[in-house]
């Protein structure tokens, strides 16, 4: 028997930007909805400009020829007008997507391509990255656009186009023309796919995840309908603020900077990056009550000396996803925040289920586990040899999910699409996470715990790395034989290790060179940070699948050892 989750509440079939704007928590006003935290007094947008300066980019975007469904890529820092961004491609049909702004050119072309992206909106800072990439597939300069942070009326934009790109403001159509625009709803969202966000899922390498517009909303339905929960809901929703410094282009950000908390009318202070002083600062400055964070941010507060001076008392909630949370950093957190009780929860999240499966029921005191399944969602846990379903509290086996936040599939990937799900004999179409997990009470589904991880996939810093992209890098390399990569935890942080195989005429060839000729071809977080070690061979199975458990204890004994 699956385990149901406890609630069932009704999904409005609509697309995500009506479900946010038109929110009865009143978004279609002048409360500030997302606020620059560097210059909170002057860069900001309303709700109400928010909708409009959207609206705008719609109409935009369809006079520069996007057709619906087609891709629009936006490679950026966050920022306020992220959101907003990928509110204005929703409204005229198309499809969003991120980019980490860490990516280096390769990264970010793959991206484009297999995407298939026709416009290219990137920050300034980062725009010869982006001009790179394009080169790289063939997306011509006039369909790229420069994006800043100056407000786009202002007079201070600077409309220098380089190497025949555009400023994004050629994206904006007068207001008028926004005001007069009515985005044409879906007429049934499950169809309609809003969003590519990049996951190596079980296995391989970065592939487009299929959300639909409905996977949205019922993202957003089961979040919010957790905090309603609370007696004080209210009270706290009305005092609330939230701070940003995840990245926007990531699942989880996309979950609740752009969806479910601008829908309960909760201001978003967003910081281009994380950065700790000033994350410290503008708790303090801004009275943040909800913090959304990965590990490594709660090990920074728990042990830095900054954070022992800082005013925390404004916390209410911190919410933790992305990677294990270990139970003394959870304890120490608590005891930091003067609201008291158990501020810091963790959830569990995946970008195929939208962002939030496992969550919080207020009411409940919580606990070290990732909480319960949120409304309208199932799981199952499967034996990891024999595939028997597990019907037993406390007994691992791998997380399988389904409800309404599920992917549609790999984007142009049936192959992987089909291997990531699995159709039980009611026709129930269930994910594989690649997670191993137990649950307390089967009868109740609460509550459930991460243990292990049995996919390739390495989390570091809460960021995806797949060992199949670093290995088909490596192996690029004259001198590299086999190459493996692994997950090791080294002082608390998982991190990339490489296990190479040297061709026989490489015996110069040092540790030094490898890790560094492959930091110089990818973003920072998928560097080999837990060292590179040369092997004779890679253990396998003999159809060629690298034996990654049998590698990863033998880094596990290899850092005991020093
Ligand atoms: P992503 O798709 O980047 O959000 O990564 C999803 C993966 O992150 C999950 O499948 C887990 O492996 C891991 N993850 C997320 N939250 C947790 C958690 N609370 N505990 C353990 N692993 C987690």
């Amino acid at each position: 028997m699956p385990i149901k989750s406890r609630f069932s509440v009704p999904i409005p079939n609509c697309s995500i930007q009506q479900w946010v704007f038109g929110s009865p928590s009143g978004p279609l006003s002048d409360k500030k909805a997302w606020i620059d935290a560097d210059r909170p007094e002057t860069h900001y947008l309303t709700y109400t400009q928010g909708r409009l300066l959207a609206k705008r980019i719609a109409v935009g975007l369809i006079n520069d020829g996007l057709k619906p469904g087609d891709r629009v890529l936006l490679y950026s820092f966050n920022s306020i007008f992220f959101p907003v961004i990928a509110m204005g491609v929703w409204m005229a049909g198309g499809v969003f997507t991120g980019a980490n702004h860490g990516y280096v050119a390769r990264e970010l072309a793959f991206q484009l391509k297999d995407s298939g992206a026709c416009m290219m909106i990137a920050a300034e800072s980062i725009f010869d990255v982006a001009l790179e990439a394009a080169d790289l597939v063939g997306l011509k300069h006039n369909r790229i656009f420069m994006f800043d942070s100056t407000l786009p009326d202002s007079p201070d934009v600077e409309q220098e186009p380089r190497d025949g790109s555009r400023h994004w403001t050629d994206l904006i159509a007068s207001q008028t023309k926004g005001e007069e625009f009515i985005w044409a709803e879906p007429e049934d969202s499950k169809k309609v796919t809003c969003g590519l966000n990049y996951s190596s899922g079980t296995t391989g390498v970065p592939k487009g995840v299929e959300i639909t517009h409905y996977n949205h909303v019922a993202n957003g339905v089961g979040a919010i309908h957790f905090n309603q929960l609370d007696p004080e809901y209210e009270s706290k929703t009305s005092r609330a603020a939230a701070l940003c410094f995840l990245p926007m282009c990531h699942a989880f950000s996309m979950g609740y900077f752009i969806n479910y908390l601008p829908y309960e009318g909760v201001p978003v202070y967003v910081m281009p990056s994380f950065n700790f002083p000033k994350m410290l600062a503008h708790i303090q400055a801004f009275r943040i009550t909800k913090l959304f964070t990965a590990p490594p941010i709660l090990v920074l507060m728990s042990k830095h000396p900054l954070a022992r001076r800082a005013d925390l008392s404004s916390i209410e909630m911190i919410a933790c996803g992305a990677a294990p949370l270990s139970k003394d950093i959870q304890r120490e957190v608590n005891s930091m925040v003067p609201h008291g009780g158990e501020v810091a929860k963790q959830g569990w999240g995946m970008t195929e289920a939208t962002c939030t499966t496992f969550s919080w029921d207020p009411t409940r005191p919580s606990n070290t586990s990732v909480g319960e399944l949120v409304a309208n969602c199932q799981a199952k846990l499967v034996h990891l040899e024999t595939g028997a379903e597990i019907t037993e509290a406390n007994t691992p086996g791998e997380l399988w999910l389904t409800g309404p936040t599920i992917m549609r599939g790999y984007w142009r990937n049936p192959t992987a699409t089909e291997e990531a799900f699995v159709t039980d004999e009611n026709g129930t179409r269930w994910l594989r996470t690649g997670d191993v997990a137990h649950v307390e009470e089967f009868a109740s589904g609460t509550f459930f715990h991460i243990v292990d991880r049995v996919k390739e996939l390495i989390k570091v810093k809460g960021l995806q790395v797949a060992p199949a992209e670093l290995e088909a890098l490596l192996l690029e390399r004259n001198d590299v034989a086999d190459a493996a990569v692994i997950g090791v935890t080294i002082n608390g942080e998982e991190v990339p290790r490489g296990y190479i195989v040297k061709s026989p005429n490489a015996k110069d060839t040092t540790e030094d060179d490898i890790a560094s000729w492959l930091a110089a071809r990818v973003a920072r977080h998928k560097r080999l940070a837990g060292g590179v070690v040369f092997i004779d061979t890679i253990p396998k199975i003999p159809s060629g699948k690298i034996l990654r458990k049998t590698l990863r204890e033998r880094a596990k004994r290899e850092v005991c050892k020093g």
